[in-house]
C-alpha cells in the first residue's frame, strides 16, 4: 500500500520486525523509544492487546494517534470487563463471575454450584487456552484458584455445538464493515481449523452475531478492526466469548478467501481510508500449524494448486504453539 512500517518490541528478533523499516527495540516506557516512535510515525497500532496501557496511554498524551486506542485495549485486556461491556449491551454471554486474586473462597456461602461444572480463567494475559483450569468441584476450584494467584473469572461449562467468529472495521470517523462469519473448531483450548460458509449452525445465528458485532464497535468507538469470539450452545444460543481488537487468527482465512484481507482492512481502517469490500468470495478452510507436529514435508501443501502455505517465522517450535496456517481454499 506504499506506507512504510516501525516496530516497536522490547525484544529483538521477532518474525514482524524483518518486515519493518524501523526496528525499535526499547523497553515500554524508555522515554528515547517513545519519543523516536512519536517521531516516526504518523499512527500507531497494536498487533497484540497485552501491550501496558500506561505506554498507549503516554503515546497518546503526547498527540500520537493510537488506533485502537486505550479505551479499546482497556477492555480487551480483562475477560470480565469484555462479558460486562456485552451483558451491557444486550448481548448473551456465558455465567461467568469474577473472584479477585488472594479471595478466600472456602469462607464464604457463594453460589459457586450454579457455575460448575465450569472453567477458571485467569482475567488477563490468556491465550490458547493458556492460564485455564477446568474445575468440577468447589474444592478443585479453591486448588485452581490458589494456583493461578491471579484475579479470575469462573464461568460454566457450556455444551458447545460449534463456535463463530466475525470480523468488524470501523473507521475514526465511524465506517463500519462486518465480515461474514467463520467457524471455528478448537483442540485443547487452541484454534484448529476455521471455515465459511457455516455448516453446523443456522443463518439465523448470523444476524445476531453481525448485530452484536456493529454494537460493539460503536459502543467502544473502535478505529481498526476488532474480531468477537462467540459459542453456540446445543440449544442453538448464541453466547459471546471474548474479543481481540486486531487481526485474529480466525480470519487468516480472509487473505486469499474474502474480497478485502484482514491485514488489509485493517490499515484502512487506521489510515481513515475507505474500507474494503469484505465478503468471502472463496469457500474455504484455514487450518492451524502448530509446534512439535507442523515440521513437515511442506510439498504436498505446496503442490496442492488450491491451498496456501504460511510460515511465520517463529524461532523456536513448542507443542502448544502457532506456528503458520494453510488455506485451502474449496473447489
Ligand atoms: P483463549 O482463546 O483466550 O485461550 P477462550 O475463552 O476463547 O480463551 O477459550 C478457548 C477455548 O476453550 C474456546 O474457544 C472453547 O473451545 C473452550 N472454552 C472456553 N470457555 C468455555 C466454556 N465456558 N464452555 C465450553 N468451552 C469453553
Ligand atoms: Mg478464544
Amino acid at each position: 500500500m506504499g506506507y512504510r512500517t516501525a516496530v516497536y518490541f522490547p525484544k529483538d528478533g521477532e518474525p514482524a520486525m524483518e518486515m519493518a523499516t524501523h526496528r525499535m527495540v526499547y523497553d515500554w516506557n524508555e522515554p528515547a523509544g517513545i519519543t523516536r516512535l512519536l517521531q516516526v510515525c504518523d499512527v500507531i497500532t497494536t498487533e497484540w492487546e497485552n501491550i501496558p496501557l500506561d505506554f498507549i496511554r503516554e503515546l497518546e498524551q503526547r498527540g500520537g494517534i493510537v488506533r485502537p486506542g486505550s479505551k479499546v485495549l482497556e477492555v480487551a485486556q480483562s475477560r470480565f470487563a469484555e462479558k460486562i461491556m456485552a451483558q451491557q449491551l444486550g448481548i448473551s454471554t456465558t455465567s461467568t463471575m469474577f473472584i479477585p486474586a488472594g479471595y478466600d473462597i472456602a469462607s464464604v456461602e457463594g453460589n459457586w454450584a450454579e457455575f460448575l461444572p465450569g472453567i477458571l480463567k485467569t482475567d488477563g494475559l490468556g491465550y490458547d487456552g493458556k492460564g485455564q483450569y477446568p474445575v468440577k468441584t468447589t474444592q478443585a476450584l479453591i486448588a485452581a484458584h490458589k494456583k493461578a494467584g491471579v484475579g479470575c473469572v469462573l464461568e460454566k461449562r457450556v455444551k458447545l455445538k460449534t463456535e463463530l467468529s466475525v470480523l468488524v472495521a470501523r473507521t475514526a470517523d465511524g465506517r463500519v464493515s462486518v465480515s461474514d462469519v467463520v467457524e471455528n473448531e478448537h483442540k485443547d483450548g487452541i484454534l484448529h481449523t476455521s471455515s465459511w460458509p457455516m455448516i453446523f449452525t443456522h443463518q439465523g445465528n448470523l444476524k445476531v452475531v453481525r448485530d452484536a458485532a456493529v454494537k460493539i464497535a460503536g459502543h467502544l468507538e473502535l478505529e481498526g478492526v476488532l474480531v468477537m469470539e462467540f459459542f453456540v450452545d446445543e440449544g442453538d444460543n448464541v453466547l459471546f466469548n471474548e474479543m481481540a481488537p486486531r487481526p485474529h487468527n480466525s480470519f487468516h482465512g480472509s487473505i486469499e478467501a474474502a474480497r478485502t484481507s484482514q491485514f488489509e482492512q485493517h490499515i484502512r481502517a487506521i489510515c481513515g481510508l475507505s474500507l474494503g469490500a469484505v465478503e468471502f468470495h472463496s469457500q474455504f478452510e484455514m487450518e492451524n500449524l502448530i509446534g512439535g507436529t507442523w515440521e513437515e514435508d511442506w510439498s504436498v501443501v505446496l503442490m496442492d494448486e488450491f491451498a496456501r502455505l504460511h510460515l511465520y517465522g517463529k524461532a523456536e517450535s513448542r507443542p502448544d504453539r502457532k506456528m503458520g496456517h494453510v488455506t485451502r481454499l474449496k473447489r
